[in-house]
């Protein structure tokens, strides 16, 4: 029980309660709930579930990695996910490191000449913009929180590279990471 936000409530009639997560609220004063609530949002005190409508689905892309298929949904309200599925269906990466996928692309550079120059964005949506371009692009897959195995950099070590950061610090740091092991790797024709 607590004071009730919507009468001047001397003696605490609100009761406040917990059923299988949803929180129910009762005016033993007899205000309505509506105005319970209104004046709860008022003091910032209540969360209101997202409205169906804002997380409205509005595009679904996916981008196909070394088996794996990369899921970015973009919701009406501007907000975005990505989840990694097999090509069954089935969600997640069954235990593979992100850091192992190869690049996004990477598998289309055979056939350059050897001087030729490859860009490399964070992420398959900027690669793709380049390669429609025919511009030579691969994209990271891990996120820029993550960095590609050298393994993975290895697609690169034949080429000039371009390294082509998200206008953002994580997005700097990811390229700044992904130089120092194309060097380790003895890539340096950056
Ligand atoms: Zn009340």
């Amino acid at each position: 029980m607590v004071h009730c936000p919507a009468h001047n409530d001397e003696k605490p009639s609100l009761a406040v309660s917990d059923k299988d997560g949803k929180v129910l609220i009762r005016c033993w004063a007899k205000c309505s709930q509506e105005a319970v609530i209104a004046a709860l949002q008022e003091r910032g005190l209540w969360n209101q579930p997202r409205p169906k409508t804002a997380r409205r689905k509005v595009r679904v892309t996916e981008w196909r990695v070394a088996g794996y298929v990369h899921e970015k949904t973009e919701y009406g309200d501007g907000s975005k996910d990505f989840k990694w599925k097999r090509e069954d269906g089935t969600y997640g990466l069954n235990g593979t490191a992100l850091s192992s996928l190869p690049l996004y692309g990477a598998d289309k550079l055979d056939g350059l000449p050897s001087d030729a120059t490859v860009v490399i964005t964070e992420g398959e949506k900027a690669a793709d913009f380049l390669i429609k371009r025919q511009v030579p692009a691969v994209g990271t897959v891990t996120g820029a929180n993550e960095t590609p195995c050298a393994d993975s950099l290895k697609a690169l070590a034949a080429y000039n590279v371009i390294l082509w950061p998200d206008a953002d610090q994580a997005g700097r740091n990811h390229m700044e990471r992904i130089a120092a092991r194309l060097s380790e790797i003895g890539q340096n024709n950056i």
